[in-house]
């Protein structure tokens, strides 16, 4: 496994990885992301869901995928990775290096499984970054908990349903969730108040307000576990798990190219005369713009009532025709043109609501503002952007760094990369304007007044390309378990023993450990 990382990362500069190690010298836990999803990551990581998945190999490790989505709203990897316990340190850890691999960047939202120890690294690592908990891994312990109450009363389950998720403000939440918990005597049941304690991180009413692409729960990386089942099982060998991997990686992104494809070379079909409709069409990717089209045609269900006027904001209450709830509340600043809804669905998705349209169509505002077209939505999402480039690379320049040159010209060869392989077209073109660059880069003379600098790759990565120190270094496979399945008392225990093993590994090996880590930084 490690030899395949060596390869992947000679192969491909932009290839990262990183392994920790027990006393022994087994593989204990293990990162690693290819420079394709690295790139994506720029352009969409704003979102990212992380969820310890019980898809696991022979060696019983947890194979926890990230995920995200792409502008044409389909599931993206952000890398992965095979933990052998699930501790709070094992998890910072993680965290730690797959920021590390993605550029430093933090994530503006992170969806996690409602876990202590999940909650904890993350708090830890990304302080800054709203955490949200999957709403559908705290939805599937309602049966469970509440079994009693199903029984006893035939309409609980529709009305706790809808208090969940039809309540689009905290104050209607809060107002339907104690007429419940007095309905149904649930007032002082454990697992509800420690539920509702954390209400802010999983209910739509409160965490509408923060930008999740429209990912609330974790059936977005559900269909990624099954999709990854087709390609591994438990009994596929380690060695094999990490190619197999590939194979998924390559799989998705035919998909993403299926998609660019259709969004590039067919056309929209208008299913009304508004311009705003036209206008959406050219810029969203296809499946963006028929969920903005969906919203659209909604919007003619609705009317609305202007309530006031205030510091020159309209304020309307906007509700379906003949129907008086629910109603929501807009406010529209019409020199600035700007618009809000109670529903929060531009602010959750990134894609403007029926109601706002419907009151801006009624303004005849017919052009959208730019700052409700969202660019990661758009066609363009992935095109480098001249802002990005200049700005990196004017840091690049003042620092008169070989090292940073080659760093950002590498990082922008990565996306250039990405986007040379979206056909045999567009390769065999960037390939010939390579080989012709290349020439003229070899003809182009220095200049006397010429920087060159002598700070090359530093000496640790140096060290550890070369064939003396890739022999010095071995890992051996992790140590089989021989139950079948994880319970969880086990787990815990395992789990301590191991962390304690991989402390122990950090100070005997660290200088083997920071050697691993150091090789699969990659291209920053
Ligand atoms: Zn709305």
């Amino acid at each position: 496994m490690l030899k395949y990382f060596q390869k992947r990362q000679s192969d491909s500069p932009g290839f990262f990885y990183a392994i920790q190690m027990d006393v022994e010298g087994h593989l204990a836990n293990c990162f690693w992301v290819d420079a394709r999803s690295r790139i994506a990551y720029k352009n969409f990581g704003d979102v990212v869901l992380f969820d310890p998945t019980y898809l696991t190999n022979k060696y019983k490790m947890s194979f926890v995928p990230f995920t995200g989505v792409n502008n044409h709203h389909q599931s993206i990897l952000f890398g992965c990775s095979l933990l052998w316990d699930e501790t709070e340190e094992t998890f910072q850890w993680l965290l730690h290096t797959w920021q590390e691999a993605m550029f430093g960047i933090s994530p503006r939202t992170i969806i996690t499984d409602q876990d202590a120890a999940i909650t904890n690294a993350v708090a830890k690592v990304f302080p800054n970054s709203a955490h949200h908990f999957c709403m559908w891994h705290i939805e599937k312990k309602i049966p469970e908990y509440l079994s009693h109450v199903f029984h006893a009363f035939d309409d609980f389950k529709n009305k706790f349903s809808k208090c969940l998720h039809c309540t689009t403000t905290p104050e209607e939440f809060e107002i339907a969730w104690i007429d419940i918990m007095k309905m149904y005597n649930l007032e002082e049941h454990i697992w509800l108040r420690k539920i509702y304690t954390i209400r802010e991180k999983w209910i739509p009413a409160y965490v509408r307000t923060t930008f999740c692409a429209g990912m609330s729960t974790t059936q977005r990386s559900e269909s990624m576990n099954k999709y990854f089942k087709d390609y591994l099982n438990s009994s596929t060998p380690m060695s094999v798990f990490v190619t197999q991997y590939d194979k998924v990686v390559d799989a998705r992104y035919d998909k993403v190219r299926e998609k660019d494809y259709k969004t590039k070379h067919s056309k929209a079909i208008l299913k009304t005369l508004y311009p705003t409709e036209d206008e959406a069409a050219k810029i969203y990717t296809r499946k963006i713009f028929q969920k903005f089209q969906e919203e659209l045609i909604q919007s003619q269900k609705f009317i609305s009532e202007k309530i006031e006027v205030q510091d020159g904001i309209h304020i309307y209450k906007v509700h379906l025709f003949q129907r008086e709830t629910p109603t929501y509340i807009v406010r529209l600043n019409l020199e600035l043109k700007n618009a809000t809804c109670s529903c929060h669905k531009f602010e959750f998705m990134g894609i403007l609501c029926r109601h706002v349209l419907m009151i801006v169509i009624k303004k005849q505002i017919h052009s959208l503002p730019p700052c409700y077209l969202l660019d990661r939505w758009t066609r363009y999402a992935t095109t480098e952007k001249a802002n990005d480039i200049s700005s990196a690379g004017s840091l690049a320049y003042n620092l008169k760094s070989s090292t940073i040159w080659f760093n950002n010209i590498m990082t922008h060869s990565l996306g250039l990369s990405e986007r040379a392989t979206r056909s045999e077209k567009h390769y065999k073109f960037t390939y010939q304007k390579l080989l012709q660059l290349s020439k003229e880069l070899d003809e182009l003379p220095y200049e006397d007044n010429d920087n060159v600098c002598d700070d090359q790759v530093n000496e640790s990565n140096n060290d550890l390309n070369s064939s003396e120190q890739r022999e010095k270094f071995s890992l051996l496979d992790p140590p089989c378990v021989a139950t079948k399945g994880r319970p969880r008392s086990l787990r815990m225990k395992s789990g301590l023993e191991s962390s304690q093993k991989v402390k122990r590994s950090s100070s005997l090996k660290s200088k083997r450990e920071t050697k691993i880590r150091k090789k699969g930084k990659g291209v920053r």
